[in-house]
């Protein structure tokens, strides 16, 4: 049964903690495939002052050629069709794409611990095991409508989510990388450097007019 990771983010911009968040969990969870996966519209924070098909490209420059990640534009072909990014929506496409795949939601603690604002996020559940990953500098705890539905639903080993079909929780501790895009954003905005947080080809295909963009996003968010 083939392995497959989902590792969805506004990635505005893709910056080196997502990309060894996804590296480090295909191979932490032996997973055959990472789908990277920008979100079009995302449905929880302000919509970004810089396009969905810039935010794709940068996704596509930061993957590459790496063995095991997938570029999956899915979000944004379903926003042609106007349709918000709803990872439910998203799995469940996965899924029926690949009928004898098993599923991995690939989160850092922030977003896990906001499941229960998703849409339909009971759902996840029943599509996919959720592996949740400690971010630094960014502590945040489940509220207690997560930690009661989580009770029963917690593992400690990945062996453990390859024996079973989906809706296992499991936190997982991976190198920490404090690298965060409203951080990369802010040094754009003063006109400072962000290598070493970015991927070469990213900054390369830097625009000032995508870093014009960015810093409306910045902006957007602190409204
Ligand atoms: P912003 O600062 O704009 O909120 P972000 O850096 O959190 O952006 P997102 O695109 O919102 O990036 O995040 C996508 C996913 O990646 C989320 O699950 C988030 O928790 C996770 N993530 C982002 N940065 C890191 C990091 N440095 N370490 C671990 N997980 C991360």
């Amino acid at each position: 049964m083939k392995a497959i990771g989902f590792f969805g983010g506004t990635f505005a911009p893709i910056h080196n903690g997502h990309l060894r968040l996804a590296i480090e969990l295909k191979e932490a969870l032996g997973l055959d495939v990472v789908h990277v996966t920008p979100s079009a519209r995302p449905p929880h924070r302000a919509r970004p002052g810089i396009s969905a098909e810039r935010r794709l490209d940068w996704v596509r420059l930061a993957v590459g050629d790496e063995p095991g990640l997938f570029v999956d534009d899915r979000e944004l072909r379903r926003a042609t069709q106007g349709l918000l990014s709803y990872t439910c929506d998203s799995l469940a496409d996965l899924k029926r794409e690949q009928p004898d795949s098993r599923l991995f939601l690939l989160l850092g603690d922030d977003a896990a611990n906001q499941l229960p604002s998703w849409h339909r996020w009971r759902e996840l559940f029943e599509l996919a095991h959720v592996v949740v990953v400690e971010r630094p500098g960014q502590r945040s705890e489940p509220g207690a409508e997560l930690a009661d539905f989580l009770r029963g639903r917690k593992v400690d080993a990945a062996c453990a989510l390859h024996e079973s079909p989906h809706g296992l929780w499991l936190p997982i501790t991976v190198p920490p990388l404090a690298i965060s895009s409203t951080r990369i954003r802010s040094l754009l905005q003063a006109g400072r450097s962000v290598r070493g947080l970015v991927p070469e080809p990213v900054i390369r295909s830097l625009t000032p007019e995508d870093v014009r963009a960015l810093t409306i996003e910045e902006a957007a968010i602190h409204d």
